[in-house]
């Protein structure tokens, strides 16, 4: 089946989108029998803080405003934790995370990146992957487990572009 993540409107209820989110993250869990601690639990949710990419410094910021400051090496194994149950993905465009809104679903992510003002879209089509895969291993290529991330212009810059002032 192939999925593309819906177009998220700019005004729309988005708790609704950190609650699906942390409720899809507790199935993952108690399904691989791993634990979502109140950390992973924090950083996922402020990860889910928005629909963009958030880097690691400003998720360590963002849990020094709640709690007592915690170091790097923690919230980078946070992360990793929840980039390994499928529950964020890693932009190495961006140095940045964003969350995934179907980690039920195993699959290989493929991103539409705005090199403007990086706003993201997740593309979820088995086809393109297998397309890719192909195509790499024909010219002697092999995939490696990140995502593929793509160079892109969202409608907003375009139009911003075509009429300059
Ligand atoms: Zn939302
Ligand atoms: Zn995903
Ligand atoms: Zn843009």
């Amino acid at each position: 089946m192939v999925k593309t993540t819906e177009r998220v409107s700019r005004r729309h209820d988005h708790s609704r989108c950190i609650r699906r989110a942390v409720a899809a993250a507790e199935e993952v869990c108690s399904r691989k029998e791993v634990s979502l601690t109140p950390l992973r639990k924090r950083v996922l949710e402020i990860v889910w803080r928005g629909h963009e990419p958030i880097g690691a410094y400003q998720i360590m910021a963002e849990i020094a405003k709640d709690r007592e400051k915690v170091g790097p090496p923690t919230v980078y194994r946070a992360l990793e934790f929840l980039q390994e149950a499928g529950l964020v993905h890693r932009l190495d465009a961006l140095n940045a995370f964003v969350g995934c809104d179907h980690p039920d679903v195993h699959h290989a992510a493929q991103f539409l990146i705005c090199s403007k003002c990086h706003r993201v879209a997740e593309i979820e089509d088995p086809g393109l992957n297998r397309a890719l895969t192909e195509r790499a291993r024909s010219l002697g290529f092999r995939f490696e487990s990140g995502a593929v991330e793509i160079k892109t212009l969202c409608d907003g810059c375009a139009v911003g572009l075509a009429q300059p002032g």
